[in-house]
């Protein structure tokens, strides 16, 4: 396997070492095949909000397991999780269920270009929409770990539609708009960024790009892989107040197994086949074992308290991150949101990619490596927001930060 891995960001390159080979996982923990334990703040990347392995998850699979795998045709779970996430997220009328975040974001491109006829589409650097080719430029997430924003392979033809601004900036999009009238099919961005880092909107960012794309006649995208059912039950458009007309999902709402969706204004969705023409199909989607994980596991956070739980949780362990930087003379930045979090080693603030790119990663690879010799499993990246969940306790953080405030001091 390339790397070693089955996907670039499980692999240590841009922190040193080699990366943990897991055995199993329960709750806040990990244990590799040493028989090592870890407190996660990676959360299988983000699915794991309501702690890994959950009891009543596993025992929905298991009943859902005996009816079989996969159907190829409707299945009855889908209707319930479609209503489900139509009823939490403000945009969503109408969905369609994917198998991972790449496909959403794919289809979602495919469908404001039909729905617009325009070609053009505008993301933000450091930005990350799934590994499909268009979106390989500037991108975050692992390309942005290993320093290979704009992947070879890549044809100039698929790209050369794909415009690019800084993130907060809402001048260069208005720029991109006045140079490309009539053109621009949408802007796609992550609501609050997760792939450079943590990196949250300006006021009035979110607000001037629903103006702008309504005043050009383009979609606005949220992409809410990350943030949908972690920054709130409803996601950053329900947090901010602010409605795309398209959103994409996946990772939380497949509960650990592979899904992804898009959705959003009912006229845009019935374009997509069989309803419309725009065509895209999958041999797996809406398979009845994901769609049993994700019922599951927002039936869980539908209980009373869950986002205050994960906010306080989340904010004790950022804030005693910044303090104990403050106390041993390490410069940092960074916050949280409900349940995400980040932290950069740069005075800061970060506003944008460019912002995130002065953060010290070698001064983050040694403190990545003495967090893991302590039992604390971080994502292996400076650009890679962190997680928390339901199965973390104060107890968890209390004893995240003793282990930060003993790696801070020798860095
Ligand atoms: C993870 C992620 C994707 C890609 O999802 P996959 O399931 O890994 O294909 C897309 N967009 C965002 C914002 C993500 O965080």
């Amino acid at each position: 396997m390339p790397g070693g891995v089955s996907s670039p960001v499980r692999a240590f390159k841009s922190v040193g070492g080699q990366p943990i080979v897991f055995d199993h996982v329960k709750g806040a923990y990990v244990w590799d095949v040493d028989g090592n334990q870890y407190i996660d703040y990676v959360g299988t990347w983000g699915p794991a909000i309501c702690g890994h392995a959950h009891p009543e998850v596993i025992a929905a699979l298991q009943a859902a397991l005996e009816k079989g795998t996969s159907f190829g045709a409707p299945c009855a779970l889908e209707n319930v999780l479609a209503e489900m996430v139509i009823a939490a997220v403000p945009s969503i009328e109408m969905v369609r269920f994917v198998n991972s975040g790449t496909e959403a974001c794919m289809a979602v491109l495919r469908l404001i270009r039909a729905f617009t006829k325009r070609e053009k589409v505008i993301k933000f650097e450091g930005c990350y929409h799934g590994h499909a080719d268009m979106f390989l430029v500037k991108a975050g997430s692992g390309v942005a770990t290993l320093g290979l924003p704009d992947s070879p392979g890549v044809p100039k033809s698929v790209t050369s539609n794909t415009l690019t601004a800084p993130y907060n900036d809402l001048e260069a999009v208005k720029a991109l708009f006045e140079e490309n009238p009539e053109e621009i099919a949408g802007v796609i961005l992550e609501p609050v960024v997760g792939n450079a880092g943590f990196i949250t909107p300006d006021a009035g960012f979110l607000e001037g790009l629903r103006e702008l794309t309504q005043e050009y006649g383009a979609l606005l995208v949220f992409d809410e892989v990350m943030t949908g059912f972690r920054i709130a039950y409803g996601g950053a458009q329900e947090k901010f107040g602010i409605t795309p007309d398209l959103t994409t999902l996946g990772k939380i709402i497949g509960g650990g197994l592979p899904v992804g969706a898009y959705g959003g204004r009912r006229d845009i969705m019935s374009m997509v086949a069989p309803a419309g023409p725009m065509y895209q199909a999958g041999t797996l989607s809406g398979n009845p074992l994901a769609m049993t994980a994700g019922i599951k596991t927002l039936e869980l956070l539908q209980k009373p308290g869950t986002y205050e739980y994960l906010d306080k949780i989340t904010k004790q362990l950022a804030d005693g991150l910044l303090a104990i930087a403050k106390e041993t003379d390490n410069e940092a930045c960074g916050g949280q949101i409900s349940a995400m979090f980040g932290m950069f080693f740069c005075p800061g603030p970060v506003h944008n990619y460019e912002d995130a790119k002065k953060a010290d990663t070698n001064k983050f690879g040694r403190f990545h490596r003495g967090m893991l010799e302590r039992g604390i499993y971080l994502a292996p990246s400076q650009f890679e927001a962190g997680f928390t969940s339901c199965a973390h306790t104060e107890a968890d953080i209390e004893k995240t930060l003793q282990a930060a405030r003993d790696v801070m001091s020798s860095l």
